[in-house]
């Protein structure tokens, strides 16, 4: 929360302030979309500061994610980096041979949790939520994976 409310003001201060053009902030929002997929709008907008922070505060309920999904509809670095997701250079990967098959990452990313018979972190017969348009790269399942067996990698 630290690191994304610092990225968060700065871009809102280099926006305000020193009036950066709108058409920069894409092309280093679609820069990023090629390298990281879709991790601009959770780590660098100043709207997906507010939106986490009100998951923080408001018990990440599920209207509460469902608005943190679709809050991003009228965005256009959203609409081509979510797009990204599926062929950016990082994505997260999962290591079949060390993986348990716990279910722990599933449970915790919030796309397996409002679409569970379409995606799934390690059930091969599923889509992977980490390609999936709505991942911000929170990178919530590669921290919880007790085994190291997601990673988010070239
Ligand atoms: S948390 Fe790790 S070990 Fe468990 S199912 Fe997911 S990838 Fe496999
Ligand atoms: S980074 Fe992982 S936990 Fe977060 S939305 Fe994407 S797939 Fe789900």
């Amino acid at each position: 929360m630290i690191i994304l409310s610092a990225l968060g003001i700065s871009m809102y201060i280099a926006i305000s302030q020193f009036h950066i053009s709108l058409w920069f902030i894409l092309l280093y929002g679609v820069i990023l979309g090629v390298i990281f997929g879709k991790v601009f709008c959770r780590w660098v907008c100043p709207m997906g500061l507010i939106m986490e922070m009100m998951m923080g505060f408001g018990g990440n309920d599920g209207k509460i994610r469902q608005m943190y999904q679709y809050h991003k509809v009228g965005c256009p670095i959203a609409w081509i980096s979510g797009v990204l997701n599926k062929y950016s250079i990082f994505r997260i990967k999962l290591n079949e041979s060390t993986c348990k098959n716990c279910g722990v990452c599933d449970k915790k990313c919030y796309i397996v949790a409002m679409e569970p018979e379409k995606y799934s972190l390690y059930k091969p017969a599923k889509l992977k939520p980490g390609d999936s348009y709505t991942c911000s790269k929170c990178l919530e399942c590669v921290a919880i994976c007790p085994n190291g067996s997601l990673k988010y990698k070239a």
